[in-house]
């Protein structure tokens, strides 16, 4: 028989809010433990939460750009568990009135565009985090995450592949950082997702029983962690075995996942109204004043990259990953008047230089104005681009001004015909086997003798001029 995965995604996303969602401490990642902290995200007794205004406008932008009915009077409730994250002994979340409701994302996959369902957007407090401690044998507690606003976005379980639950998760972080709401680290865990995956025969119409890995936070993991619950589903089915549905842990190192506890029902949060907090009253006002504000997104920013400035596809896609590669882009190809050549060099050398650093292309430091000069000066003629592309090492390791880069250091393009005829001359003279295996027809010898031009100019030489007088040169010679 033949099975069919069915996924479903709860994506946990940290706001970038500057304080906490119901106190005025910071949301900083990292600092000391416990020094982000106040009586109220510590849930002392008396502590009273006061609604960080900034959440709601970020989750409203978030709502909209994910084509979600904004909730008009959306409230907040209590989720009760006891454990040591939470000291309050409850989570601030939302269950009967999160802010939105039925929306949708489309992804392109290999068989065409497909909508994915989503089914809610809420917004709730982030819990502290434990350490555990193996050589003290003990569990420590940091309490800076508690209360960093969270937005969770609950898709419908319209996946069906590790591949389509990878292509809906890219494109819902892309659009999150470009609305500008998460840096989405990964690996700071502003982005994680619960994975629910269950099988069922190819063509059947009611679901399976489903499994839920918790809190993953690379793509890798969860890609593989898919492909191996439902491998894990289609063989107890195949045995004739019972899914139980239970809260499973995946183990990146063993490649498999194990049961921690079987699943709760929202029964077993005795969810209530929060009485602390009053409902939020969304108004029309306030929706149109978030909507008018709204970040343009990658796909309208794609097309506009291939229509007015004939990018392809792949380079307006590979441009529009991250929110700052684009406007990097975009205010390079203005200033230098150049797109082509911006496009050029941001997914060259731009994205060669984050692979050699190890780090996010986001990540690297390139100011516009010195990548739009450097471009200039290539178009000009001022340096030739390998001299171009050490400028550009240097901008990026020792913020260099790359015109002042130019002059201390010489490098402007020889394109004086007799300099460079005379080296031609003295070249050539050193090489006399060159100029025999040219003449046999030998096009590699071609290719030395620039390179041996190029190497004693120092890199400066016109190319074109050079290949044009060295070729001459070889002719007479
Ligand atoms: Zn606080």
């Amino acid at each position: 028989m033949s099975y069919e995965t069915v996924i479903g995604l709860e994506v946990h996303v940290e706001l970038s809010t500057a304080s906490k969602i119901f106190c005025s401490c910071e949301t900083t990642f990292g600092g000391e433990p416990n020094t982000h902290c106040c009586p109220v995200c510590t849930g002392l007794p008396g502590a009273l939460p006061v609604l960080n205004e900034q959440v709601v406008d970020y989750a409203i932008r978030t709502c909209l750009a994910t084509h979600c009915a904004i909730t008009p009077l959306t409230r907040f409730d209590r989720k009760n568990y006891f454990y040591p994250d939470l000291p309050k002994a409850y989570q601030i979340s939302q269950l009967h009135k999160p802010i939105g409701r039925n929306g949708h994302l489309e992804i392109e996959t290999a068989e065409g565009l497909k909508k994915i369902g989503i089914h809610e957007i809420h917004m709730e407090e982030d819990a502290g985090k434990l350490i555990h401690d193996p050589w003290e044998d003990c569990t420590l507690v940091d309490y800076n995450r508690c209360g960093v606003p969270l937005l969770e976005i609950v898709s419908e379980p319209d996946l069906r592949s590790a591949e389509e639950a990878l292509i809906y998760l890219e494109k819902l972080r892309s659009i999150l950082q470009f609305l500008g709401v998460s840096d989405c680290r990964m690996e700071q865990g502003s982005l994680r997702a619960d994975v629910n995956v269950s099988v069922r025969p190819v063509g059947s119409q009611t679901f399976g029983t489903r499994t839920e890995m918790k809190n993953m936070n690379s793509f890798k993991a969860i890609g593989r962690a898919i492909v191996a619950e439902a491998k894990r589903q289609i063989d107890l089915i195949e045995d004739g075995k019972t899914i139980k549905q239970e809260t499973r842990r995946w183990d990146e190192n063993k490649d498999s996942s194990f049961a921690m506890r079987s699943k709760e029902d929202a029964m077993d949060y005795r969810y209530f109204p929060d009485p602390d907090l009053v409902a939020i009253n969304i108004t029309p006002d306030w929706i149109e004043r978030v909507r008018s504000g709204l970040a343009e997104l990658p796909e309208s920013r794609r097309a506009r990259y291939i229509a007015d400035w004939q990018l392809s596809e792949y380079e307006a896609g590979v441009l529009t990953t991250h929110p700052a590669i684009a406007n990097l882009f975009e205010e390079t190809a203005t200033l230098s008047g150049r797109p082509k050549d911006a496009a050029s060099w941001m997914l060259g050398e731009f994205m060669q230089a984050a692979k050699e650093q190890e780090c996010e292309p986001q990540d690297l430091h390139m100011p516009a104005q010195s990548l739009a000069t450097l471009i200039a000066r290539v178009a000009e003629g001022v340096v030739n681009r390998n001299t171009a592309k050490k400028i550009f090492t240097q901008i990026l390791e020792n913020k260099v001004d790359p015109d002042a880069y130019i002059e201390q250091n010489g490098l402007r393009m020889v394109s004086n015909p007799d300099a460079l005829k005379d080296k031609i001359a003295e070249i050539i003279a050193a090489n006399p086997q060159s100029i025999v295996d040219y003449k046999a027809g030998k096009t590699k010898a071609m290719g030395f003798l620039v390179g041996q031009v190029m190497r004693a100019m120092q890199g400066k030489a016109d190319p074109q001029l050079l290949n044009e007088l060295l070729k001459d040169a070889l002719d007479r010679a």
